[in-house]
């Protein structure tokens, strides 16, 4: 079917908050807990495919309780960043590479493959809508959450055929605030977050679901981020719940787990493998096992170990603890190669260094 033109209606929020209102909450806007006055919304079903693009006020939505969605989890979801430049203009980072990702994740849940166009336009539309709402100043930015899920009311287990997609939006602050502080992590052995030929490559909510349990076990062992291993082996290194990892060696290369069809292929993961082979590093993508990381800390072969992600961007690993051992790579503080990395990516974003990659739209 040849997808409808993207052009959505704009219905203006009439209760949208005052000025004084939204100024308090872009002065300290934490992160996930404020939502701007709009949200986009547009359905899919087989004879019609993508319609009804709209721009509607923010609330709730009414779902039958028989609704797909909350019976098997037929759900995909992105998270990417608007900034805002100290111009005054607002920039996305990449938005191409997470339309492009909503794709696969909508392959694997056998979900309706959202048109590129339709994903940009979508996160255009409501950014044009809630401009007032991207913070400006040091490390702020509007997080963005576009997310499709089954919304047909049937309890057979099937792909859906009506399917809704949405793009809500929510100023964030910088992550971390006083300082680049390192997490720790909990290794986790007796959990999986995803298996070979499961859905640990999709961005998808069941995926996240499955790490809250390691997650509780992580923060009672006063950690605040689980690693998980390959569920084969339980030997090789592949991510944590929320963002990807590099090793920095001692000769100055920086190692990141390979692709394994169980790890999210990060954003960030791929901008920093562009990133770093142009501030003049060695990048490698390979296996790493966990001995590797446990002796290669040890004996001071692994002299940084980062995580990245869009919300963090990139945070250095200071402890990796386990069940009877921890272990520490470099002083566990802000490495050099990390605080190098972060920089250079941050610069790019923030539209302070030149967008050599041309990874940036204005919106
Ligand atoms: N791994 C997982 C499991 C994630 O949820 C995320 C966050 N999307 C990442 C890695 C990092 O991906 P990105 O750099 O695209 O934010």
């Amino acid at each position: 079917m040849t997808p409808t033109a993207f052009a959505p209606r704009i219905e203006q929020n009439q209760h949208a908050r005052s000025e004084p209102e939204r100024a308090a909450i872009l002065e300290n806007p934490g992160f996930g807990n404020h939502f701007t006055d709009h949200m986009f919304l547009a359905e899919w079903t087989p004879d019609h495919g993508w319609h009804d693009a709209r721009v509607v006020p923010y609330g709730p939505l009414s779902l039958d309780p028989a609704t797909a969605v909350l019976h098997y989890a037929q759900e995909i979801f992105e998270g990417l960043k608007a900034y805002g430049h100290a111009d005054g203009s607002v920039w996305l980072f990449r938005p191409d590479a997470n339309g492009e990702r909503l794709q696969r994740s909508a392959h694997r849940l056998a979900l309706p493959e959202l048109p590129l166009e339709w994903f940009l336009g979508s996160v255009r539309a409501l950014i044009e809508t809630d401009r007032a709402w991207v913070p400006r100043g040091e490390e702020k930015s509007l997080y963005l959450r576009p997310f499709m899920f089954a919304s047909e009311a049937f309890l057979g287990v099937r792909p859906s055929q009506h399917v809704t997609y949405s793009v809500i939006a929510s100023p964030a602050g910088a992550y971390f605030t006083g300082g680049i502080k390192p997490v720790s992590i909990w290794l986790s052995e007796q959990y999986s977050r995803a298996g070979a030929g499961g859905t640990g490559a999709a961005k998808c909510g069941g995926n996240y679901a499955a790490s809250l349990l390691p997650q509780q076990e992580a923060a009672a062992e006063g950690c605040a981020q689980v690693a998980f291993l390959d569920a084969v082996e339980h030997r090789w290194v592949e991510e944590l719940g929320g963002m990807n990892l590099y090793f920095v060696q001692a000769d100055g290369s920086i190692v990141t787990p390979e692709l394994s069809g169980s790890i999210l292929e990060g954003v960030t993961r791929d901008s920093i493998l562009r990133l770093a082979a142009e501030l003049g590093h060695q990048v490698v993508e390979r296996k790493v096992s966990i001995d590797e990381w446990r002796e290669g800390a040890a004996d001071g072969t692994i002299t940084e170990v980062f995580a990245c992600g869009t919300a963090a961007v990139v945070t250095p690993v200071g402890t990796l603890k386990w069940r009877g051992g921890e272990v520490t790579a470099g002083d566990g503080g802000l490495g050099k190669v990390t605080a190098e990395i972060r920089q250079a990516l941050v610069d790019i974003q923030y539209g302070r260094a030149e967008d050599r990659f041309g990874w940036m739209t204005r919106v």
